[in-house]
């Protein structure tokens, strides 16, 4: 804007008949150079680094120097455009660095001062330095004015400045009213407690602004992918909570894995890197009455949800509190091995098909179906866990087989099929002994065609019934290289076609009324 204004006013002054400046060229000059400056500013707004305005602030000044050479420093017209360049500095920057580019005018006059007329006259010099600081000041003193005020009515109006979500305090007192209505009309409450994940790292890696600049970021991708009634507030530094009447455990998960999804998707090839959040919900009264306890189980449920290997959801359940209070230690261990774990099944997917998309499908289909299958909320965990590690075994297989196009070979079938089993094992040194078992079956058929026991009906666990047909879904619904994927109906069709020999009927309709 200064630069703009400057622009103009050197280029009438240039132009003007009149007196004559010394050199009109400088002064043309000058007013280019201005007007460029200030349409590089103008694109550039949103990202308009420090370094990038102080920059700018220094070219504006040799600018305005040019404009003082130009019309002859024994004339005071000239640092006229000074002032335009102290007052960006005041307002772009804090005091004492704006003083400091008003301390480089000041030389920069000083040193025209004394090309031109051989002397440094103090009168000149004091009264042009002595307005530069004063228009500053005053600056200063109105943009510290303004910025309370917006403070006091972002506070009074109980938005949070940087995210515009509302402020905690805000949150309590809509949930007061929430509250109110819930137990009037006995419905559900829920809250979520959202972190995000690894964020010291953003702000080690890219500074504090980058990481403000996540913040609201995520701040607009929650907001726009909660429900419209839904309040979402910024709870901590970078922690988030949500207000969601009218969910239970099941809408709280979908809201949340909704929500976790749009993050993940938003920062996927973001300058930033991928940026992921830990969400942990809690519903009213299952979990608490009053505010701070369904905060603070939500809380635990995100902790539990940061030890799982962050980058999902977990919804508060008794199990968990247990858990945590009673085996600390031993659980922790467990946790630590498992998450090792995961990193690998993991990296053998993406080994297999260049991105970790398939386990972690599969995981997301069982967990739908587990839950639907009203199991409690441990052991939809443990089934969404076992669902992301059902192919670790793979990593064994020869690399040969792994990328063969064609058919394979019955020897290389006898190491297809031993799969499951490498899997298990390794998972049965864990502590999570039943993920092994269920990895181990879950390329069995209820009618004893599957493997590697070719065990029947019940022999064959509930849990690895599930991932079965939640693997074979992921299967049907996603590109190949030797076919395309199939729609949502026709992979439907197969299930239902399948269900009583090779599937569970009672699972597969299941995951078909999670996925309606
Ligand atoms: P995790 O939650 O996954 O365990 O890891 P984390 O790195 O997010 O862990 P932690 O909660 O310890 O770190 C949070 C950091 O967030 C610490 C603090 O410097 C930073 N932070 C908090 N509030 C703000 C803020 O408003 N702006 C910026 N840029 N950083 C903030
Ligand atoms: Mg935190
Ligand atoms: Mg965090």
């Amino acid at each position: 804007m200064a630069a703009w204004l400057g622009a103009l006013v050197a280029l009438v002054a240039a132009l003007l008949p009149g007196e004559h400046p010394a050199h009109r060229s400088l002064l043309l000059v000058s007013a280019a150079g201005a007007a460029a400056l200030g349409a590089a500013l103008w694109l550039s707004e949103a990202r308009l680094t420090p370094l990038r305005a102080h920059l700018a602030v220094i070219l504006a000044t040799v600018l305005a120097t040019l404009t003082v050479v130009g019309w002859g420093a024994e004339r005071g017209y000239g640092t006229l455009a000074y002032t335009w360049v102290a007052v960006a500095a005041f307002l772009f920057f804090s005091g004492r660095l704006a003083l400091l580019h008003v301390a480089l005018i000041a030389t920069a006059y000083g040193g025209v001062l004394l090309a031109q007329r051989g002397e440094i006259p103090a009168n000149a010099w004091l009264a042009t330095t002595t307005s530069l600081v004063g228009a500053g000041l005053l600056v200063s003193v109105a943009r510290y004015y303004v910025a309370g005020l917006v403070r006091r009515l972002n506070e009074a109006a109980g938005k949070d400045p940087l995210t515009g979500l509302a402020t905690r305090r805000a949150l309590a007192e809509v949930f007061d009213v929430e509250l109110e209505r819930a137990r009037r009309s006995e419905r559900p409450l829920a809250v979520l407690v959202i972190d995000v994940d690894r964020f010291k790292r953003i702000n080690d890696r890219f500074g504090h602004r980058a990481g403000d600049e996540v913040l609201s970021e995520i701040a607009q991708v929650i907001e726009r992918s909660k429900r419209a009634f839904d309040l979402a507030a910024r709870h901590g530094g970078e922690e988030f909570a949500l207000l969601a009447p009218d969910c239970d455990e099941h809408g709280a998960y979908q809201l949340a894995e909704r929500l976790r999804e749009a993050v993940e998707r938003h920062f996927a090839r973001h300058q930033y890197g991928p940026v992921a959040v830990s969400i942990g919900a809690s519903v009213h009264p299952v979990h608490g009455e009053t505010l701070e306890a369904l905060l603070a189980a939500a809380d635990q449920a995100m902790y539990a949800a940061k030890r799982l290997g962050r980058n999902r959801v977990v919804i508060s359940s008794a199990e968990l509190e247990t858990a945590r209070t009673a085996e600390r230690s031993g659980e922790e261990r467990a946790t630590v091995e498992l998450a090792a774990l995961v990193d690998l099944a993991e990296a053998v997917d993406r080994l297999g098909s260049g991105s970790a998309s398939h386990c972690r499908r599969v995981a997301r289909f069982a967990e739908l179906t587990a839950r639907e299958l009203g199991l409690p909320a441990q052991r939809v965990e443990q089934v969404r866990l076992a669902a992301l590690l059902h192919d670790v075994g793979t990593i064994a297989l020869p690399d040969s087989v792994e990328q063969k196009a064609g058919p394979l070979s019955d020897e290389e079938w006898e190491f297809v099929r031993t799969h499951p089993v490498v899997g298990a094992r390794m998972l049965e040194v864990s502590e999570q002994r039943e993920l092994g078992a269920w990895v181990r079956a879950h390329h069995e058929h209820l009618d004893g065609t599957g493997y590697p026991l070719g065990l029947h009906g019940d022999e064959v666990p509930l849990e690895a019934r599930i991932i079965a047909v939640a693997d074979a879904y992921e299967a049907m619904t996603s590109d190949r290289p030797y076919r395309p994927a199939m729609s949502h109906d026709e992979a439907a069709a197969e299930l239902r076609a399948a269900a009583g020999s090779r599937f569970d009927r009672r699972v597969v309709e299941a995951l078909l009324r999670a996925l309606a």
